[in-house]
């Protein structure tokens, strides 16, 4: 017997819908490219995005159209974030740091009609305008001098479209199962993978990140995304603030730290969320210029593991409260988040920081386990295994990929490729990426927890461990390092020296390599692909004991 319950589709649209009924005088702040803030209400985000579904509709786009989104942070960008499923369309968010192969190749597989592009990214799309002949619309968001662009297809100004559309529009989405959204992931190795997101699996994903265990995003919160809206849906902050009510913050194409800082400030920001990298240079800011940021009550960090020794920076120093979140793309990406128990309340300050550098315990909605293909592994914290999980916005396949059976278990499970031990209370602690374990003489040594812990050194700015290949052991550890100070450098002896009270001997690296700067991914991971090819090519001067 069925309960006898209404059955409301969960859609994108009705998160807006919700917005501009209950919080239509909170706003949506961007800093433009000219600097100054552009500020408007949830009231005129809901009729802009009524206006674009049907400028989208006029140009000929159907329910089911990928239409790609190619900029920064603004709020035109959450316009598209809103308004493309809102005519039945599929939002595909395309990374302006993948590499113009890449770039090609994606639009292509997901058959985008149309693009949504900054001015500023123009030349991105005209270095590959003879592989992209299927798009036939690209729609300029801003710099509207450059609407003569060197483009195929059919050039239009957002603005333009706009200004000449109706704000009336009954959103055709009934089946929550239809597509809305569309990411492919980094891509490490092969060709990047679609995961492609239904309007039911976002509208779980926003309730289940503003989950009191979660982000708790609320009406009283300003937030912050600093995370791109061209990686993994922004950790779906756009959606969530909107179905709280709280201000949303677009920093727009500013993301260095003197920017990332007055915002914090001038906008009493009180979540703000990014990458380590992004919040390891905000920290010298602030120790060179300090503001006051005391409005903050979560400074949210995902995409890699944020270091100990920088989440008790920010806190004993300045009083940041540093919150974890794991993920990934495939986990629409919200998958665990740190949030402290009651009992955490009454540790000491260096048990609590340990607590804090974990990933947290699965957010509710989110099944995981640790495993050795299908043999679970407890949670006593010392068994390591596959990160595997199942839920309500967790990937069944990638779209349109065939062979993907690697990714999943034999029983449904999908496969993270993360290493990590889990405590007794559910908290997630991530050793490493599969493929970043450096495994000498058999046994793993984690580039991660090295990493961690060389990050303490006074003289250490950034620090990344990879394999170096080694006839007797297989592979030993490299500890590529970029100094503060780079006349005064580090010795090898003292990287040991540093390490040793809390690893065994044969975790210590016997190489390193002093460097200016460390490679990163399109979302600001540390590359390793990147180091290991910088390796065989001999372009590190590698110094060995
Ligand atoms: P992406 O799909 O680009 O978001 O990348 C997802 C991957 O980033 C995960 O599989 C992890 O390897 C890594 N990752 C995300 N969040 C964390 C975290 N808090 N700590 C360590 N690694 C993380």
């Amino acid at each position: 017997m069925h309960g006898l319950m209404m059955s409301m589709p969960m859609t994108i649209g009705s998160i807006l819908e919700h917005a501009q009924r209950v919080f239509g005088s909170k706003l949506v702040v961007t800093r433009q490219p000219d600097r100054s803030l552009h500020v408007m209400t949830y009231r005129d985000l809901h009729t802009r995005v009524k206006k674009l579904a049907n400028a989208l509709t006029a140009l000929g786009i159907q329910p089911g159209d990928r239409v790609g989104t190619l900029g920064w942070n603004h709020h035109q960008h959450v316009e598209a974030y809103f308004g493309i499923p809102e005519m039945g369309g599929i939002i595909h968010t395309l990374n302006i740091r993948l590499s113009s192969g890449q770039l090609a190749y994606i639009i292509n597989h997901a058959e985008d009609r149309a693009i949504l592009v900054d001015g500023s990214q123009i030349p991105l799309l005209e270095d590959i305008k003879d592989r992209i002949r299927g798009v036939e619309h690209f729609i300029i968001w801003s710099g509207a001098d450059q609407v003569a662009c060197n483009l195929p297809g059919t050039i239009h100004r957002y603005e333009d479209l706009l200004d000449e559309a109706d704000a009336s529009h009954e959103c055709p989405v009934r089946d929550e199962r239809a597509a809305m959204g569309l990411c492919y992931t980094s891509g490490t190795t092969g060709h990047p993978k679609g995961v492609l997101y239904s309007h039911r699996s976002m509208y779980l994903h926003t309730m289940g990140v503003n989950q009191a265990n979660a982000f708790g995003l609320t009406e009283r919160d300003n937030v912050l995304a600093v995370v791109p809206q061209f990686h993994a849906m922004c950790w779906g902050l756009p959606y969530g603030a909107a179905l709280a009510g709280a201000n949303l913050v677009m920093p727009g194409p500013f993301l260095d730290a003197a920017s990332l800082a007055e915002l914090l400030h001038d906008r009493r920001i009180t979540v703000a969320a990014g990458v380590p990298t992004i919040w390891n240079s905000l920290y010298h800011e602030l120790k060179r210029n300090p503001v006051d940021i005391s409005s903050i009550r979560a400074l949210i960090v995902g995409g890699s593991a944020m270091p100990r020794p920088l989440i008790k920076a920010y806190e004993q120093e300045l009083g940041v409260n540093v919150m974890h979140a794991w993920g990934m793309t495939e986990t629409s990406p919200i998958g665990s988040v740190c949030v402290p128990l009651s009992r955490h309340r009454d540790l000491d300050p260096e048990a609590a920081w340990d607590v804090k550098a974990r990933q947290g315990p699965p957010v509710a909605g989110v099944a995981l386990r640790i495993a050795r293909d299908e043999e679970e592994q407890p949670w006593d914290d010392r068994a390591t295994g596959e990160i595997q999980v199942k839920g309500h916005w967790v990937a069944s396949q990638y779209y349109r990929t065939e062979n993907v059976a690697e990714h999943f278990t034999s029983s449904g499970w999908f496969r993270t490729g993360d290493i990590a031990a889990i405590d007794p209370d559910g908290y997630v602690r991530i050793t490493d990426r599969t493929k970043d374990l450096i495994k000498s003489g058999g046994e793993w040594i984690s580039s991660v927890e090295l990493e961690n812990t060389l990050l303490s050194h006074a003289n250490i700015r950034e620090t990344a461990f990879v394999a170096l290949p080694h006839e007797n052991w297989g592979e030993r550890p490299l500890a590529v390092i970029v100094p503060h100070d780079r006349n005064e450098g580090i010795s090898l002896q003292e990287v040991r020296r540093h390490l040793a009270p809390k690893f065994p001997r044969f975790w210590l690296p016997d190489a390193m390599a002093l460097v200016s700067d460390i490679p990163k991914t399109s979302v600001g991971k540390f590359d390793k692909k990147v180091i290991r090819q910088q390796i065989l090519k001999g372009e590190l001067e590698i110094i060995r004991e």
